[in-house]
């Protein structure tokens, strides 16, 4: 009886009644105070099925009779029907503090004298076991709603954690998607800008790599520009600054390769880590080199060329390109395909309008140009400037024997010799039809006629289909040794090539004539030369008539 447990009371309870009086069943029916009605129902014996229907009929209306000790419970009263062995039906409410708490409903007990039954019943604290077992039992279920509650609580706190998280996530990556938006925005306006307003390429790509390179937060960004030869290469590059630069790597066999294979597709395409890709068409040994984890290459196309390619490389996480992303960097690509172009056409009009079209050597206007400047150079730092002019022998024969296309061949291979025979700072010309000039910055008159006669050789050492071997004759002259101005030393050349025709043609004549004040024998000036006039073609120099057809400075 000293359990807390109900069903151990409650059990305790029924076997001291089956102790007393044997009964047939037992019912104990807990009244719940709070809600002034019986709460649950215990039964007890081996009746105990009958006794529970009339247990049930009691719970729902008995109210009569609780105050007393104990009485008897009419069961037709109460709708039911009951075996005769069950009879009588005795109710013994117990109390606990003045108050009920149970009722005990007894069956067929051998004892049959309710009052004797009491007083065995009495000597048991029946009410205080059950309430506490009751209140015990109660205080248990309240636990475990409690506990429901919290867990309850529990997951609707986790639910709304993880809500407010995505909610945390969703702002943050709305917020970066947006900024990351505008940065893209910007970089492809400063692009659009950068190709429209500069015509310095070289600066325009340099820091095309650097924006696109920090924008899209790669580890490199590249711009390999479409070549022939591996010498011509050039590739702009932006790393960051703990990622070792790579550019060198492309001037090699290798770089050139992976160049080639690179401006082959005409669609961007991505490059796994060349640890796990099988199938890359590119060299993995030369990717391992730059030790990229992914990369994406975009081709930059005009009219189906492929000008080059943008190579953006990640070297620490491997990077998935989204669509945006591969669609974003083709746009800059086109716009600076567009850039490209146009520095190209820009650079091939510059060379064009300096350059001969049939020989590649520079033309008339370029020839003057740097003739005009030379002079000045010479005459201010006191060197002297060579020139040498040459005129292919009997090209109105060739023409009229072999065709103007020989004649034409002739003339371009003046041109070729003149290229590959002249320095860097030399100025090979084609002055007119078949006259060329070379402008010999700081040379003596003596190297200037070797150079001249090598010329000459190697002029009459090649062959050309139809005429065969072809001649040509050459003049030179030197400042300040025969002339003190530019047009004198134009002259002077052009006198000495008319002695080399006079002469016979295939040879070279140094011009014989001084300079005004110079000491053409002793190689000295007479007295220092007059500072050089202002060229002026329209002033006619006697000892030149033929000035006019040779001459034509700016
Ligand atoms: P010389 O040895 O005295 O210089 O005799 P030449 O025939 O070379 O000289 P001439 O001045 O009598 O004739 C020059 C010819 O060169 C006339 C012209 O038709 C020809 N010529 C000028 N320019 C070109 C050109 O671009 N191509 C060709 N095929 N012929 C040209
Ligand atoms: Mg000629």
């Amino acid at each position: 009886m000293s359990s807390i447990d109900l069903d151990e009371v409650l059990a305790t309870v029924a076997e001291i009644i089956a102790e007393i009086c044997s009964p047939q069943a037992v019912a104990i029916l807990m009244w719940d105070t709070d809600l002034e009605t019986y709460g649950d129902r215990f039964l007890f014996g081996p009746r105990k099925k009958e006794l529970g229907k009339l247990a049930e009929a009691f719970a729902d209306i008995e109210t009569e009779g609780l105050d007393r000790r104990i009485f008897e419970v009419d069961a037709d009263e109460l709708g039911v029907s009951m075996h005769k062995d069950l009879d009588p039906v005795l109710c013994f409410p117990v109390t606990y503090d003045s108050r009920l708490c149970a009722c005990i409903l007894i069956a067929g007990a051998d004892e049959t004298e309710p009052d004797e039954i009491v007083e065995d019943l009495d000597n048991y604290p029946f009410g205080v076991a059950l309430n506490h077992g009751w209140e015990f039992k109660e205080l248990q279920r309240e636990n475990v709603r409690l506990r429901g509650q919290y867990e309850e609580m529990e997951s609707r706190t986790r639910m709304l954690e993880s809500q407010t998280m995505e909610l945390i996530h969703d702002m943050t990556s709305r917020d970066t998607l947006r900024t990351r938006q505008v940065d893209r925005e910007r970089l492809v306006y400063w692009i659009s800008n950068a190709v429209r307003s500069s015509v310095h390429i070289q600066e325009v790509l340099d820091l095309t790599v650097e924006k696109i390179g920090t924008t899209l937060g790669v580890s490199r960004c590249l711009l390999l520009r479409a070549v022939d030869t591996p010498d011509r290469l050039v590739v702009f590059e932006w790393h960051q600054q703990n990622t070792e630069p790579v550019k060198n790597l492309f001037y090699s066999d290798e770089g050139f390769e992976f160049t080639q294979a690179a401006l082959e597709k005409q669609s961007p395409h991505d490059l796994d880590d060349p640890a796990l890709d099988t199938h890359s068409k590119y060299n993995k040994t030369f990717l391992r080199k730059l030790g990229i984890r992914s990369g994406l290459i975009v081709p930059l196309v005009m009219r189906n060329r492929v000008l080059g390619v943008l190579f953006l490389q990640d070297c620490v996480q491997p990077r998935d390109w989204s669509i945006d992303d591969v669609s974003m960097i083709g746009s800059l690509a086109d716009n600076l395909s567009v850039a490209i172009e146009n520095a190209e056409l820009h650079q091939e009009r510059e060379r064009q309008a300096v350059t001969d079209g049939l020989t590649g050597v520079a033309n008339r206007r370029s020839f003057n140009e740097n003739f005009t400047r030379e002079f000045e150079r010479a005459r201010r730092y006191g060197e002297t400037l060579s020139l040498v002019m040459i005129d292919l022998d009997f090209l109105k024969k060739i023409n009229d024997t072999y065709g103007h296309q020989a004649g034409d061949e002739a003339i371009k291979m003046i041109g070729k010799m003149l290229r590959q025979s002249s320095r860097s700072i030399d100025t090979a010309a084609r002055y007119g039809g078949e006259e060329f000039c070379l402008l010999l910055p700081n040379t003596e008159i003596d190297m200037a006629e070797q150079l001249a006669d090598r010329l000459r050789r190697l002029i009459n050492e090649e062959q050309i289909e139809g005429p065969g071997r072809i001649s040509a004759s050459l003049g030179v002259a030197s400042y300040p040794l025969h002339a003190d101005n530019e047009e004198a030393l134009f002259q002077r050349a052009d006198e000495a090539l008319y002695a080399a025709k006079q002469g016979g043609r295939n040879q070279v004549k140094v011009a014989t004539a001084a300079a005004e004040g110079f000491d053409i024998k002793n190689g000295r000036a007479i007295q220092p030369p007059p500072p050089a006039a202002s060229v002026d073609p329209s002033i006619d120099n006697p000892q030149n008539p033929n000035k006019e057809s040779m001459l034509d400075i700016k």
